[in-house]
């Protein structure tokens, strides 16, 4: 018996050590003193167990020993397994920093950090722009207009886009721009992108990658006092051109070529490049008076220095020079954003248009990859997350207005699950729109994290808009002035395939650079073992190593503690709503650390190419982040009751699809033994969550059928009206009459029950108006509301198609 008990306090001793990850020494004055006790209680010395202590303790404790027999070999062989990375591979990964996703990647996220980050507000003078430049703006925007008619913005819109400064959001006050913040800028896009695609894409592109964002970085202060005042007023129309025939997701095998030599400009001989480029799907170019282009350099003559290939380079190149070619558009998905090809045929460059002057000569894909691990955390995430709030708003009002047997169709079961996919991933989006631009406010550059915005506001808006249009039957698909969907919807490749294809951004770059950059031990691993200096590389080597060990034990330890308990003892934040979704995401971030850490160490370098595992992987840790945006988002809003089915459902859904994703990486993990172990540390009892509810989806669906404050405070910043002759207006001026009209047209029904149905409603009106059922006032709201509801479900007519 005592040997039982004896037996049931090591395991115990051993998972705690495990569990609060301690020190070696720690483990091993635990084993000393383990074994004092069993000799003390059994009156019989464990010499073996004492031989075997003392063959492991030893070594493993004497560092320079240590590293001798244990770590010089792992070494070698971590070089062997270790992924070759490209230059520009290393110059992504080292781009931008980590922030909560590194949290996320302990085992032990600090929730109070997170919830301690004050949130991400817009200035007095930031939300006058929006209310005052960007709501007029937004009134003078006629999508139809737009996209079918003048395939271009109107001439008032671009004059304000000028008069506003549009193009200069990000530009700083000295330099004649607004300076706004990153939230400021998402804001605005996202409230354009809620009236216009094609106007949110025209005004995004010179505030995201581009010449303007370079220039700032990297610009010399002559380049920035020149260019970015004419930026901001929008005197120069800027673009920036990577992509080719022969290079998309891959941009850094560009074939676009610079030769350094000597031409004339402006009638003077000077060193300079002589550039040669075809590129296509080029946002502006159309219309650009300064092209950004990215090419490749090459002095083959050494008129610079020794080196030939020089590397990727960027210049800002005036489209007047002679040998440059813009002005065919091409047509993405009806969007009316200029967009098309430029090509360039011997254009002579001086030195002064390489952005940076000469000494960023070779620097163009660090320049890139710096201002990307910022920038994809902003536009699109702004235009997805503006889809997810407009759809809300209109599929709401459509699903309460339109009613088939007497009932909104919002209130069938099976519209009322899409319309919780839309509330809740539009909460979603929002949350994380607003974390992560908070974070970026506060100067982080978090390069995961901007990939997981761009990925999954893009997929969200995929989902939203889907949904929305499945909702709206007819009245979606009907193309005209009326429909405020369709363009939309139609516009969703778009941001599907910009700034880093999402295939791509979920398969290889989230967990692929998520891995290097968020592991606490993984990067300093590759670093020591890249490392020329051998004596250090061992040192460095050594001490993460054994810190990764201690690490992953720790997490498998927690994962299977929390796993047992239902991670009922983690301390957590919330409130009784929230609490258990801080700690089951306290559980699935042990869980996904151990099982991260485990693939890594069986598959190294084939993580790489097992691109479904990797975007498994990819997707567990979104979600994560995902979840805590959401509750975040509940927690500064002042935790608003009338929110919870939101966040709830956010977080139900991201935690079973975080489950789901585990399944699926354990059936698909190569190695089967691991895979069984992992099974039994992270899911010991099974699979603990199941998807939102029906009751939970009702309730989410209910939020969107009726004005309310949780319904404005989810759309905030969606463009609304209640002009009954504007095509969004027209809508939710029939919502409120509709609802207006509820309770006489419930009393109009009660009342005429027993008599027979006229031909028509209006007839019905007329007859209980006549029987007195309903005053005659009443009856005129309700003819009045027939007539409301019925331009608001009407699509358009055309005479002829051709030339409509
Ligand atoms: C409307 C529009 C506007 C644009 N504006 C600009 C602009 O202003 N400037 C500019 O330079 N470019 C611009 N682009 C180009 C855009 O960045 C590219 O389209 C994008 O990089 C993808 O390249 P691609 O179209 O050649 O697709 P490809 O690279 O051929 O990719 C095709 C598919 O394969 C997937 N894929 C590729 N490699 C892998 C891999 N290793 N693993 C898994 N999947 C992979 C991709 O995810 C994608 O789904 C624009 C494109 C569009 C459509």
């Amino acid at each position: 018996m005592s040997g039982l008990i004896f037996t049931l306090f090591v395991i115990a001793a051993l998972w705690a050590l495990a569990y609060f990850a301690a020190p070696l020494w720690l483990w091993t004055a635990a084993a000393a003193a383990g074994l004092i006790a069993d000799g003390w209680l059994t009156h019989v010395q464990p010499t073996l167990a004492w031989v075997i202590f003392i063959v492991l303790a030893v070594p493993l404790n004497l560092r320079p020993l240590r590293r001798i027999l244990v770590t010089d070999h792992l070494l070698s062989w971590f070089r062997k397994v270790l992924p070759p990375i490209s230059e520009t591979e290393r110059i992504a990964i080292d781009a931008g920093n980590t922030w909560w996703d590194a949290d996320l990647f302990t085992g032990r996220p600090d929730w109070k950090k997170l919830l301690s980050t004050p949130p991400a507000n817009l200035s007095d003078e930031e939300q006058s722009f929006l209310d005052g430049p960007v709501e007029e703006f937004c009134k003078s925007l006629d999508d139809w207009k737009i996209t079918h008619e003048l395939f271009d913005l109107t001439p008032e819109a671009w004059e304000l886009i000028r008069k506003h400064r549009f193009f200069g959001m990000i530009i700083p006050k000295q330099y004649g721009g607004h300076g706004f913040s990153a939230l400021a800028h998402s804001t605005v896009v996202m409230k354009i992108g809620t009236r216009s695609t094609s106007a949110a894409v025209t005004v995004m592109v010179p505030n995201s990658l581009g010449p303007g964002e370079l220039l700032l970085h990297y610009g010399t202060e002559a380049q920035k006092q020149y260019y970015l005042p004419r930026l901001a007023r929008a005197e120069e129309v800027p673009c920036f051109a990577l992509t080719g025939p022969y290079v998309g997701s891959d941009a850094g095998a560009l074939p676009d070529n610079g030769i350094v030599c000597k031409g004339m400009y402006q009638g003077k001989e000077t060193l300079g490049f002589r550039v040669n480029w075809d590129k296509r799907y080029i946002t502006l170019a159309p219309v650009a008076t300064i092209l950004g282009v990215a090419f490749k350099a090459f002095d083959p003559d050494h008129l610079l220095g020794d080196k030939v290939d020089l590397g990727i380079t960027l210049a800002l190149i005036p489209t007047n020079l002679p040998g440059v070619e813009i002005g065919k558009r091409h047509n993405p998905l009806n969007s009316a954003f200029m967009n098309g090809p430029t090509r360039g045929k011997d254009v002579f460059i001086p030195f002064d248009c390489l952005i940076g002057g000469t000494e960023y000569i070779g620097q163009g894909w660090k320049m890139l990859m710096n201002c990307l691990s910022v920038g994809r955390a902003i536009s699109l995430p702004a235009l997805g997350t503006g889809a997810g709030k407009h759809a809300s708003r209109v599929t709401g009002a459509y699903g309460r207005v339109r009613k088939q047997f007497r009932v909104p169709i919002g209130k069938f079961e099976g519209v009322e699950e899409a319309l919780a996919r839309i509330g809740a991933y539009t909460y979603r989006m929002d949350a994380a729109r607003r974390l992560t631009a908070g974070a970026l406010d506060r100067g982080e550059k978090p390069s995961v994290l901007s990939a997981i915005l761009k990925y999954h506001c893009t997929e969200g808006m995929r989902q939203v808009l889907g949904d929305a249009m499945d909702v709206h039957g007819g009245r979606g698909v009907m193309m005209g002035p009326r429909n405020y969907l369709a363009r939309g919807y139609q516009a969703v490749p778009v941001s599907i395939t910009v700034e880093g294809a999402n295939i791509l951004t979920r398969s290889m770059i989230i967990f692929g650079q998520g891995a290097i950059r968020a592991h606490p031990y993984l990067l300093k691993e590759m670093e020591a073992a890249s490392s020329e200096d051998h004596a250090k590389a061992a040192v460095e080597f050594d001490r993460a190593l054994f810190a990764h060990i201690g690490f992953t034990i720790s997490n498998a330890a927690r994962a299977l503690f929390l796993g047992l308990t239902g991670a009922l003892f983690v301390p957590a934040p919330g409130d009784s709503a929230t609490r258990r979704y801080y700690r089951q995401l306290s559980r699935m971030s042990a869980a996904f650390t151990f099982v991260a850490d485990v693939g890594l160490l069986m598959l190294g370098g084939e993580m790489k190419r097992k691109e479904k595992l990797s975007a498994r992987y990819g997707d567990i840790l979104s979600h994560l982040y995902l979840a805590s945006a959401a509750l975040k988002q509940y927690e500064d809003q002042g935790r608003p009751a009338a929110d919870r089915p939101l966040v709830e459902w956010a977080c139900q859904d991201s935690l079973y699809t975080i489950q789901q994703r585990l399944e699926e990486l354990l059936r698909n993990f190569p190695s089967r033994p691991f895979a069984w172990l992992m099974r039994f540390l992270v899911l010991p009892l099974g699979r603990p969550y199941a998807p939102a509810s029906d009751r939970l989806g009702h309730k989410v669906a209910s939020l969107l059928l009726e004005p309310s404050d949780a319904r404005d405070r989810l759309t905030r910043h969606a463009f609304t009206s209640t002009d009954p002759k504007d095509p969004v207006g027209r809508m939710e001026h029939a919502l409120k009459q509709t609802l207006a009209a509820e309770p006489v047209e419930e009393k109009l029904q009660q009342g005429m029950k027993k008599r027979l149905t006229p031909a028509s409603y209006l007839g019905l009106v007329d007859e209980g108006a006549a029987m007195g059922v309903i005053d005659a006032k009443e009856a005129a709201l309700l003819r009045d509301t027939h007539a409301v509801i019925r331009d608001a479900i009407d699509v358009d007519e055309f005479g002829s198609l051709r030339g409509a």
